[in-house]
């Protein structure tokens, strides 16, 4: 029965991971975005340690590491993913400055004070972003930076169904002023933080996904798991053209006390 279960499991990951390896990037975000967060961090050294924590394919981690210097450790719980993510680093030359690692967020493969600067875009949710910022911060040194995007309310009150779609799905999604009193209390300094605009949704990571739920469909043909996927994704896009007045992505960027 649990072996039954497992390979179910199993499956719907796979499944999961090959949806979104059809695409650059696995979460909202654009290029210009990661350049304007790295420009309110000091200027590292090429002896820097960098970790990208839930890098998925690392599109932001190619970015990040034409605007800094030193190693960058990128670092998801997707083989697959890791597996692109190394190919690109090969492709672009970047191969000796950047490393993607298999691992878990929850169970980092660093040591204490170890790190310059801690990069996560669009995953630090997958453990909460309180306990992220709490449980990351003993991999920094002082002075380190932390930058984080994270789903954060806009206004103080919603519509019920936006309301109840997030609550559902990331009960953790607060109030800006909410998340800098949690990551200044978790030992951060607040740097920075601005809303990642609009075409970091629509363009860099909505408009990708019409084709590639195409070609997904086509593959998984008949299959049922893989229809909901593809409407829960598409329910997600609806949600955002409607609401994206009260919700949407932030750069937190921080410095550890
Ligand atoms: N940072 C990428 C981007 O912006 O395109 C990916 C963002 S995607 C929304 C979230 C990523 O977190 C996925 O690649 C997923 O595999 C990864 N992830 C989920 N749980 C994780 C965990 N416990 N440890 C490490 N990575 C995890």
């Amino acid at each position: 029965m649990s072996n039954d279960l497992k390979s179910i499991h199993d499956f719907d990951f796979t499944m999961i991971c090959n949806y979104f390896k059809l695409l650059e990037r696995q979460g909202p975000g654009s290029p210009e975005v990661t350049q304007k967060a790295v420009s309110f961090i000091n200027e590292l050294s090429d002896e820097a340690k960098i970790a990208d924590i839930g890098c998925g394919t690392g599109g932001q981690t190619m970015v990040l590491a034409n605007y800094t210097k030193g190693q960058i450790t990128g670092i998801d719980l997707f083989p697959d993913f890791i597996e692109i993510f190394n190919r690109n680093a090969a492709n672009t030359h970047c191969e000796n400055r950047l490393k993607g690692i298999v691992g878990s967020m929850d169970n980092l493969p660093f040591q204490n004070e170890e790190l310059d600067l801690i990069w996560s875009e669009g995953a630090i949710y997958n453990i909460g972003f309180e306990r992220g910022m709490n449980e990351w911060n003993r991999f920094l040194k002082k002075d380190g930076f932390i930058a984080v995007t994270e789903a954060s309310w806009f206004t103080p009150e919603r519509p019920a169904e936006i309301e109840d779609f997030w609550l559902a799905n990331y009960p953790e999604i607060d109030t800006i002023p909410t998340k800098i009193a949690q990551m200044e209390k978790a030992g951060y300094t607040l740097t920075a933080h601005f809303i990642l605009p609009e075409n970091c949704w629509t363009e860099h990571f909505y408009a990708p996904q019409f084709p590639a739920q195409e070609a997904f469909l086509k593959e998984y043909s008949g299959n049922a798991a893989a229809a909901d996927l593809i409407a829960g994704q598409r329910h997600e896009q609806s949600l955002y053209d409607k609401y994206k007045e009260y919700y949407g992505y932030v750069f937190y960027i921080g410095q550890k006390r």
